[in-house]
């Protein structure tokens, strides 16, 4: 092997870009340099956009990141595009590998009519907009209806459910967006309905999320006891598990039991419907939903509609039924799966080019699910470095990415620059008793983090 460091680039700052650099980092033989590429001028990805901003302690995670910018060979390129500023196979050309981690960035779609009324919203975009993605900030949801339908049953449900439901107070020490403190403090929603298609004991959220929403100062959670009367194979299921699916009936149960307590807001949990259509003329007035039953399918209990409907008046949809990855140019992707085709990070069909995180597998799992994933794709490409298998002659050592990126006139925020947006966030926040304001609107973002380049 040459004595010069391994170049690798890595797409996409979230977790399993992050956890891909350390790992790659940590390497002695090769030794790696690892340049992070971003399309936003902000690393963290979802831990900075998607985290909902009450679970400051999750957001945390970032700090463990900064201890990896901070090593020998990291750098960061901020607001650079991958299929645009720069192409595929110009990094090919740059780097001996090329790692993507840009996680799942759109939602999955439900299919059925009225999805695209105005007032039915994927969860991921209002999410995005209440944390402040600089994409987002243009959309305006309508919080005056008395009910909010949430589509589905899983964590990224129960974050809007009580995002929705927090408090003035409960929102004020949070970095949520002024706009969307505002609009939520002066929204006119009384209820919020979850919706999950299939029962209780198959709820995808996990029980601290849940057990949450009996904590809240201004929102209780309801349950219809009816609710919890089991079918056989789910009663079977619940009396093996020892975890998330008991842990979350037990939750469940006492929401079933406790008496109103007249709280402004309440949380409605649902099981065992389906939403088949979004009504209104020109803009959401309701949720078309049928009622399921569950049925045994390749040993796997799914909902099947028993034909019994209801409607259910609305003003505001949110389809939380999980994200979806999209396709970067000129790189392999399984549209059906929504991931870049991979053999445990290895992509299928494309030289030096690997993949780890919910590109790779799929948007499932908590934030450390990531860490052993990257480890694994990072393992296979150093092994394939040692084998001598990153032919590295179609490699142009003499280029960078930053002269091709000064040739094009392509500004991008280096890590001092996201350095001088953070501190500028920070000095905001605290004042006001907050973590930090976000910065959220592209100029505002490129003005702070650009200023720091020195060339
Ligand atoms: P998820 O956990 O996969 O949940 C998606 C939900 O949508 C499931 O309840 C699923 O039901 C339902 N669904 C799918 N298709 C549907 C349809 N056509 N009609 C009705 N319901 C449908 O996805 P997520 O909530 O987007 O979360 C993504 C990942 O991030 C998860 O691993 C989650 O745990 C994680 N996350 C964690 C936290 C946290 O730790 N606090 C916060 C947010 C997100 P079925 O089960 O029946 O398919």
């Amino acid at each position: 092997m040459s004595d010069l460091p391994l170049r690798v680039a890595v797409v996409g700052s979230g977790p399993a870009g992050f956890y891909a650099a350390d790992a790659l980092l940590k390497s002695e033989d090769p030794r790696v340099e690892v340049d992070v590429i971003d399309r936003l001028p902000t690393p963290w990805g979802l831990v900075r956009l998607g985290v909902a901003p009450d679970h400051e302690n999750i957001k945390a995670v970032s700090r463990a990141f900064e201890k990896t910018a901070a090593k020998p060979g990291f750098r960061f390129f901020g607001n650079v595009e991958v299929g645009s500023t720069v192409a595929h196979e110009e990094l090919l050309q740059l780097y001996d590998a090329v790692v993507y981690t840009v996680g799942a960035q759109t939602d999955r779609r439900l299919g059925i009519p009225g999805e695209d009324l105005p007032g039915s919203w994927a969860a991921t975009a209002f999410v995005a907009w209440y944390n402040g993605h600089p994409d987002f900030q243009h959309l305006e949801f309508d919080l005056s209806h008395e009910r909010v339908v949430v589509i589905g049953n899983g964590n990224v449900a129960i974050d809007c459910a009580r995002m929705l439901a927090l408090t003035p107070e409960e929102l004020a020490p949070t970095d949520t967006t002024h706009e969307a403190i505002d609009a939520i403090n002066a929204a006119g929603v009384r209820e919020i309905l979850m919706l999950g298609r299939r029962g209780p004991v198959q709820a995808a959220f996990t029980p601290p999320e849940l057990k949450e929403l009996g904590e809240l100062a201004g929102a209780e959670p309801v349950v219809d006891p009816r609710d919890l009367e089991l079918d056989p194979a789910s009663r079977r299921d619940l009396e093996a598990d020892r975890d998330r699916a008991r842990r979350n009936y037990e939750l469940l149960e006492e929401y079933a039991a406790r008496e109103a307590e007249g709280k402004p807001r309440r949380i409605v949990l649902r099981f065992l419907v389906s939403p088949v259509a979004i009504l209104g003329e020109d803009k959401v007035e309701g949720v078309e939903i049928v009622r399921n039953e569950l049925v045994e399918e390749d040993g796997r209990i799914v909902a099947r509609p028993t034909g019994e409907t209801e409607v259910i008046p609305a003003g505001l949809v949110l389809r939380s039924v999980g994200y979806k990855g999209v396709a970067l140019p000129d790189v392999p992707f399984d549209e059906r799966s929504g991931t870049i085709p991979n053999d445990r990070g290895r992509v299928e069909g494309a030289e030096r080019t690997y993949a780890a995180g919910w590109i790779k597998r799929g948007p499932s799992g908590v934030i450390g699910t990531n860490k052993k994933d990257a480890a694994e794709t990072v393992e296979l490409l150093l092994e394939d470095a040692r084998g001598g298998k990153l032919n590295r002659a179609s490699v142009d050592s003499t280029q960078s990415l930053e002269a091709l990126l000064d040739e094009r006139d392509a500004y991008y925020v280096e890590y001092e620059g996201w350095q001088a947006i953070d501190a500028a966030e920070r000095s905001m926040g605290e004042p006001l008793g907050r973590p930090r304001v976000k910065l959220h609107m592209w100029e505002k973002l490129l003005e702070t983090g650009l200023k720091k380049i020195t060339r």
